[in-house]
């Protein structure tokens, strides 16, 4: 009798990667971006996914309107609930993956910080909802979006850079994006909510004009222990220097 070999199941060496949906009234703004930064990279290598949706598409009318008066009065415009709705249906329907977060910018949002992060560079997709005029109609953020987020405690024009920030914080945790060495000296921090320590390359003394500049003290030096080859003193000096957030 001959034995037939069951061919074993190759394992899967796919990679990982996230991807980022981006629903905005300005893709143009992300196409300049990825195509010119470490996004760029992580991109070709196939580490992250970007997809852009013009939120125009999902109107109804000729004109594409994605904005409306305010309830109530007041100035501006608001963003309109149904293309916001239909697009993220659209999403839902075709494209969503099991670990995802729908994302909406707002100023009143939770502060973004490295913590979460972290916490994003987990997920396999991140869905960005971009704001404009004087804002997005409340009922995005109560039945849509699974978080607001805030990039700071100031207002900016519209939710594009907010989102080109995330993406680039997030994105740069991921295995793969960033250098090795600088991942690995990622990984290995204890505390995720870390900021790395001052970092001080050649020369290690520079001498201003000084007519220019307010120079106290003359010479501007780099710290001395960094210079000692004393990797006991650099590493605590680093620790100390660092960010705890
Ligand atoms: N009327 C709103 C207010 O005062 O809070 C400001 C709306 S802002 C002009 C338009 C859009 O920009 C917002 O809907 C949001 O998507 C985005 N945005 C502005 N500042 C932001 C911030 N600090 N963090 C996140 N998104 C912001």
């Amino acid at each position: 009798m001959v034995l037939k070999t069951i061919p074993q199941k190759k394992r899967s060496r796919k990679k990982k990667n996230m991807k980022f949906d981006i629903i905005t009234i300005f893709p143009e703004i992300f196409e300049f971006y990825f195509n010119c930064s470490i996004l760029k990279k992580a991109k070709e290598k196939k580490l992250i996914r970007t997809k852009i949706h013009n939120l125009r598409d999902f109107t109804d009318d000729s004109r594409k309107t994605v904005d409306d008066k305010p309830f109530g009065g007041g100035r501006g415009m608001v963003m309109k609930v149904d293309p916001i709705y239909k697009c993220v249906q659209f999403l839902k329907s075709k494209f969503i993956k099991p670990k995802s977060k729908i994302i909406l910018f707002t100023p009143r949002g939770k502060k973004f910080n490295q913590k979460i992060a972290y916490q994003f560079s987990k997920m396999e997709q991140l869905i960005f909802i971009c704001g404009r005029y004087e804002g997005v109609d409340e009922r995005v953020a109560k039945h849509i979006a699974d978080i607001e987020l805030s990039i700071g405690d100031y207002v900016l024009m519209g939710g594009e850079l907010p989102a080109l920030i995330v993406m680039e914080a997030v994105a740069r945790l991921i295995p793969g994006v960033i250098g090795k060495s600088e991942f690995l000296k990622q990984r290995i921090t204890k505390e995720k909510n870390f900021i790395e320590y001052p970092q001080y390359t050649r020369p290690p003394k520079f001498y201003p004009e000084e007519k220019f500049w307010r120079v106290n003290p003359k010479i501007w030096k780099v710290p001395k222990i960094l210079l000692s080859g004393d990797h006991k003193k650099i590493e605590a000096w680093r620790e100390k220097h660092s960010k705890i957030i």
